[in-house]
């Protein structure tokens, strides 16, 4: 007897995205972007076939790229500080390890990029954020998320991207992610969404981008007076990624959902006439206010 699915059709279906309204920040609200310090990388990490050279070039040097760390902070009037993303762990000559850091070097000073200390530029204090959310779990995004544990704080982040990361740690499969904060049981406050869409607050709108990783999230804000601006987190760590299509050398886990997910924050970004600040570039980066000014 041949099979019958009994599902809905819709069930077998894409994800589907709806139209949302997506509301807009109170007046008063602030958002200044971090600088959590640099990375140095092999330029085929983010640029596919960028450092792959004939047979007959003659010898030719590394080429590398010099990486922007982000964090967004966000002061809403009434819910208090909410963060995007927390850049790397503080230690992580123990926490990454010397092989991993000699292929891909941190440069940052604690008194400047610690998370704590590019809060306090802001004006604020680490211990008055209410809300995290992060982007995907890789080590240079979530490593920040120490200084939470044992707290009240919520941390925001994709079902299947925290489904994945903790599969991918327990197991080895992939080390990208960091075991210390997937594995410490209870001792972050996880909260996870399961939509393709997901509305934080009015005017905080979270977009599952899948393509770096499984559950990747966009954070897309509606400020009063600066309009719509995106974090596209790793989606694009770099302007060739978004603009020339070039996908992502050795950090890309699935380039059809890549592909599909740089199409949707491409019709976001222009039907929104958003501002848009990529993964981890300087020069995106600095077109947008140096903390401790801020958009409002
Ligand atoms: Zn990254």
């Amino acid at each position: 007897m041949p099979f019958v699915c009994r599902c809905e059709p819709a069930l077998h279906a894409r994800p589907r995205r709806m139209a949302l309204p997506y509301g807009t920040l109170p007046q008063g609200s602030k958002l200044w972007l971090l600088d959590l310090g640099d990375l140095s990388i092999d330029e085929g990490e983010v640029l596919s076939g960028s450092t792959v050279f004939p047979v007959s070039a003659p010898p030719v040097k590394h080429k590398r790229r010099e990486l922007i760390m982000i964090s967004a902070l966000v002061l809403h009037p009434k819910r208090g500080l909410i963060l995007y993303d927390t850049g790397t762990c503080e230690d992580v000559l123990t926490s990454w390890g010397s092989a991993a850091l000699e292929c891909m070097p941190r440069y940052w000073n604690k008194e400047k990029h610690s998370l704590p200390a590019a809060i306090a530029a802001t004006g604020n204090d680490i211990k008055d954020v209410k809300i995290v959310v992060i982007s995907h779990l890789h080590s240079d995004h979530a490593g920040g998320l120490e200084h939470f544990i044992d707290t009240d704080v919520e941390v925001w982040v994709h079902e299947d991207e925290l489904k994945t990361a903790f599969w991918s740690a327990a197991t080895g499969v992939d080390t990208m992610f960091n075991k210390d904060y997937l594995l410490i049981g209870g001792r972050l406050n996880w909260k996870t969404f399961s939509s393709e869409v997901f509305t934080l607050l009015p005017g905080i709108t979270l977009h599952r981008c899948a393509g770096h990783t499984e559950g990747l999230v966009i954070f897309h804000l509606t400020l009063p007076a600066a309009g719509d601006v995106i974090f596209t987190a790793d989606m694009f760590h770099v302007p060739e990624n978004y603009y020339q299509g070039v996908p992502q050398g050795t950090l890309m886990r699935n380039f059809y959902a890549w592909k599909r997910s740089r199409s949707y924050i491409m019709t976001l970004v222009n039907n929104l006439e958003a501002r848009v600040c990529f993964g981890h570039d300087k020069v995106c980066f600095s077109n947008f206010p140096l903390s401790p000014a801020y958009l409002e």
